[in-house]
Order: structure tokens, then sequence, then C-alpha cells
């Protein structure tokens, strides 16, 4: 069955949670899609759609702060690299992601 239905809902969803943050889907759009593609079959097999970038931890307390969007739980940290860990949303007056730099949270 195909994922494309699912994926269009958290297109629409995701958009609506991030845009009131200051924050856009990245205009890379076949990154976008493997994204999506990659929560949906993470929400298949887990239950929700956690970030395809970060290791879960098998604490649910935890493991809720990575469900997409995870922005308000790693703003201060998103908001210096004007993107989210994965790149699957960058700052709305970004128009070239691969200039963002990208560095661990401890580093913000
Ligand atoms: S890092 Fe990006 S893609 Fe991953 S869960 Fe957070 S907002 Fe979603």
């Amino acid at each position: 069955m195909s994922n494309e239905p699912r994926k269009e809902s958290l297109r629409y969803l995701f958009e609506r949670v991030v845009t009131p943050l200051g924050y856009k889907f990245t205009p890379d759009a076949e990154l976008v899609d493997e994204l999506l593609e990659a929560e949906v079959k993470l929400e298949q097999d887990l239950g929700a759609p956690y970030c395809p970038c970060q290791g879960r931890s098998g604490v649910r307390e935890e493991d809720m702060k990575i469900v997409c969007p995870c922005i308000p739980f790693h703003r201060a940290h998103f908001d210096a690299m004007k993107r989210c860990w994965c790149g699957l949303f960058v700052h709305l007056d970004v128009t070239d992601p691969d200039s963002l730099p990208q560095f661990p949270p401890d580093e913000d």
C-alpha cells in the first residue's frame, strides 16, 4: 500500500505546526520526500513519526521529544543553526539550506 496519503497528511499537519514557530519545509523537495517516507515507516513500526535522524533511547518520556516536529524541544539549538537536525525544516527566510551549519547541541 502506498505511503503517499499519510505523507501528505503529515505534510499538511506539520506545516501548520512549524509555521507559527518560524520554520518551513526545506526547499529540497527530494529530502522532504525521503524524510517523510522514513517517518511514515517509523510510525507504522513504532506508533509515532519519530525523527529519522536521531536515535531513540527506549525511555518513552525522552523519545516523545524526538517525535516530529521536535522543534519546541530543541528550539535554541535549531534556531542557532536555522534548521532542524535532519534539515526537514529550516527558518522561513532560508533559501539555500546547503549553506547552513550543523553542529551538536553542546556547541550552541
Ligand atoms: S530533527 Fe527535524 S525531522 Fe527530525 S524530528 Fe526534529 S523536526 Fe522532525
